[in-house]
């Protein structure tokens, strides 16, 4: 295992819990960690436009937009159905989060591309 994976957050796919870089079996249950395959950046990256999510986020974030747009469908619905999730407090912490590039699609992979 190369320096650059070592580092990497992984989960036993057996119990999910967190499995070190390093470790080819899980600590907890034991379940021996198939080798991580190298993600391509399309598989890591959103092919999702920040600028496209922080406008509707901005404008539209109390209707869920941004996360309809990303996927979330979901949480989409749920913010409307709570009305902006307590009255805007859900969009402006994803407007937030959508600026420092951890926002992330339905897939789990982060927006990190602005136009
Ligand atoms: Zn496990």
């Amino acid at each position: 295992m190369s320096e650059m994976t070592a580092g990497q957050i992984r989960y036993c796919y057996a119990c999910c819990q967190q499995v070190p870089g390093r470790a080819t079996s899980c600590p907890a249950c034991g379940t021996l960690q198939p080798p991580q395959p190298e993600l391509s950046a399309s598989e890591r990256h959103s092919d999702k436009l920040i600028v496209a999510a922080l406008l509707l986020c901005f404008f539209f974030g109390w209707l869920g937009l941004h996360r309809f747009y990303v996927g979330k469908v979901g949480t989409g619905i749920l913010t409307i159905l709570t009305i902006g999730g307590l009255f805007g407090l859900w969009p402006l912490i994803d407007f937030i989060v959508l600026i420092f590039g951890a926002f992330t699609d339905k897939q789990g992979r982060k927006l990190t591309r602005w136009t």
